[in-house]
């Protein structure tokens, strides 16, 4: 017998959401998505209505979703999305002609840094260096520089990521073991602007799980990537991903024990981690911890390695 959703009572219900003890038909999901992307904005003061905010977009599921949902929540907000193009072969362009999709779909002015065109290297060169190993590690340093940059040249108030609850509660977790305090700390749903003239960062998504992200793009039509980044073996992450699966198992609740009991602990952590004095980096001139940043030592190490340095 099938069974009906719990809100409208109507229709079928088709997702199940276990912490909220909901069965939803999709109709009622989608808009108990969006209602859930408004609690976290409004519960964590992410921006007020006349900010600017700029979406990063990938072209991935969980952004997609962001994006969408912010244009439902709040159809008068001045929204732009930006994008970083990585120059990774097929990849790239597959993500790019998403994104595209997407923001036309929405109306939704698109900013577009192509690191081939800007900074004359591809994501895929860092193989040729000591990052070969480590690709996503570059690349994460890379992105988010560029998001930086982009957010400043659009005139956005507030940067907004598509960090959801998996990824939150796995990082958590690792830095935790680790005792990586400083970036656990880095972790909160807001962090303020690096320095004057840049915007703050925000984690809308930081309550939703990654299966949500994915059936609201299912069922809103929402364009989002086919295929894998070639790099993304993601072995770490996935380990991280099966461990909080198994101690889901009996507790569906449990990751937002983990974001929760976390960012109980990140107040008390912030007055213990020093934070590094910060200085301008002497190429790019943004605030940096030494002399050159890390964006530029990597794309300076690139340059080198591709005989252009
Ligand atoms: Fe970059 Fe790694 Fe993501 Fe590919 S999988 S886009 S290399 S972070
Ligand atoms: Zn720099």
């Amino acid at each position: 017998m099938p069974v009906l959703c719990g809100k409208c009572h109507s229709a079928n219900a088709e997702v199940h959401i276990p912490y909220a003890k909901l069965s939803l038909c999709p109709k009622c999901f989608l808009d108990f998505y969006v209602r859930r992307v408004k609690g976290a904005v409004e519960d964590f003061g992410m921006f007020k209505e006349d900010d600017v905010v700029g979406v990063a977009v990938s072209g991935g599921k969980d952004s997609a979703a962001l994006l969408h949902a912010l244009r439902q929540a709040y159809p008068n907000l001045k929204v732009v999305a930006l994008h970083v193009n990585l120059g990774i072969p097929k990849y790239s362009a597959h993500c790019q002609a998403k994104v595209e999709e997407l923001t036309k779909m929405l109306d939704v002015e698109l900013h577009v840094f192509n690191i081939v065109k800007e900074l004359g290297i591809r994501i895929s060169d860092f193989r040729k260096t000591v990052f070969r190993k480590k690709v996503c590690s570059a690349c994460g340093t890379v992105k988010r520089h560029v998001f930086e940059d982009l957010a400043r040249k659009a005139g956005v108030d507030v940067l907004a990521t598509g960090h959801n609850l998996d990824d939150v509660a796995g990082v958590m977790f690792n830095n935790f073991f680790y005792g990586r305090w400083d970036q656990l700390v880095r972790l909160k749903p807001v962090l303020p602007p690096l320095a004057e003239g840049f915007a703050s960062k925000v984690k809308p998504l930081i309550r939703i799980s990654e299966n949500e992200n994915l059936l609201y793009c299912l069922y809103g039509d929402v364009p989002f990537r086919e295929i894998d980044c070639p790099y993304s073996s993601g072995t770490g992450v996935r380990k991280r991903a099966e461990i909080l699966e198994i101690l889901s198992r009996d507790n569906p609740y449990f990751r937002h024990q983990v974001l929760n009991r976390f960012l109980e602990l990140i107040p008390l952590l912030e007055n213990v981690v020093s934070k590094p004095a910060l200085v301008k980096c002497q190429v790019c001139g943004f605030p940096s911890s030494s002399d050159v940043c890390a964006f530029c030592k990597r794309v300076a190490l690139v340059k080198k390695a591709l005989g252009k340095g």
